[in-house]
């Protein structure tokens, strides 16, 4: 984590750092005291704030993903599913992220890693029955992008990143996460969010000039239309025309269009878009990119009791399970 000032507490075994901000930018960003274990470095920034870095083992890293990403209550396949895919994404992103002096940071732009306090023997147990377990395309460690739920259907990766096609992330039908919502499996902080599958969203005209004028930075004037361009297979729009009085521009890719028509981000870019004589009306999927695993859909197939060979055949398909020594 990087913060004006880092405050840490330094105890027996572990050690806890202050008021972590996660979330950051999302609908659920807030403050926390959250408690590490392994080695903790605080690094004074050129521009005059800190970040503290913690180095650790992986297999005890991936644990505390786990149980940050989803309850330690869920369905242990659910578990195991997302040990495999979270030790595939972190052996790929070390050295390939975009940060620099560590290799992957503590919040939903990695992964969660939130420390201990959710910890138990069931994360535990899902890392051991996994460890060192990989999903594999060919000869390479995939890339396992995942998120919170699709909303009936996957999206491509091209969709939301660079225009490459990756064949293991193609878009999938997901008949699992529109059924009842998987209470035992979410966080304490997922569980305040209602209504991710099919959503709305309103705003009156002046609202929505006045949220685009403070994301962009741009004075579009009053905002009279709202184009999709092109859309993903899921329905995600990744090109979006805003036409203002003042200024008319594209925006994309679905990233970029969740947190400009938002005052934080909206739940996903799957959505139609609808001119009211108010101003526009957002109906919409999902929660998330919506590419990889659907967390919510793989608690719901673990509880209907599918292994989680099938929970990741189903979400990577072509993808194979391997072993990282
Ligand atoms: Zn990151
Ligand atoms: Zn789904």
């Amino acid at each position: 984590m990087t913060a004006p000032r880092i405050e840490a507490e330094v105890r027996e075994k572990t050690f806890v750092l202050k008021d972590v901000r996660i979330g950051i930018g999302f609908h659920w960003d807030r403050r926390e005291d959250q408690e590490f274990e392994g080695e903790l470095d605080i690094r004074k920034n050129a521009d005059g704030t800190e970040t503290a870095i913690n180095t650790l083992d992986i297999e005890d890293y991936l644990s505390s993903v786990i149980s940050s990403e989803m309850a330690t209550t869920a369905p242990l396949e659910l578990l195991k599913a997302h040990a495999v895919i979270s030790r595939s994404w972190a052996i790929r992103a070390i050295g390939h992220t975009d940060h620099v002096g560590f290799d992957v940071c503590a919040d939903d732009h990695c992964q969660r890693y939130e420390g201990l306090r959710r910890r138990n023997e069931r994360a535990v147990r899902a890392i051991n029955e996994t460890r060192g377990k990989v999903l594999m395309y060919g000869d390479e460690i995939c890339d396992c992008r995942y998120h919170k739920c699709c909303g009936g259907r996957t999206e491509e990766y091209e969709t939301c990143w660079e225009d490459v096609h990756i064949p293991y992330l193609t878009s999938v039908e997901c008949p699992y996460c529109g059924e009842a919502r998987p209470d035992s499996s979410l966080n304490d902080y997922d569980l305040e969010t209602h209504d991710y599958h099919d959503w709305t969203v309103r705003y009156t005209t002046d609202e929505l000039s006045q949220i685009v004028r403070e994301k962009s930075g741009k004075d579009f004037g009053e905002i009279e239309d709202l184009i999709p361009l092109s859309r993903g297979k899921s329905g995600r729009i990744y090109r979006l025309k805003v036409v203002g009085k003042k200024l008319t521009e594209e925006v994309g890719k679905e990233l970029a269009i969740r947190k400009l028509l938002s005052k934080s981000c909206l739940y996903s870019s799957w959505m139609d878009i609808e001119k009211t004589p108010e101003g526009f009306t957002f109906r919409g999927h999902g929660w998330g990119h919506g590419v990889g695993l659907c967390q919510i859909g793989a608690a719901v197939m673990a509880e209907k009791g599918f292994t989680y060979e099938q929970i990741l055949a189903h979400y990577y398909p072509g993808a194979i399970l391997g072993i990282k020594n």
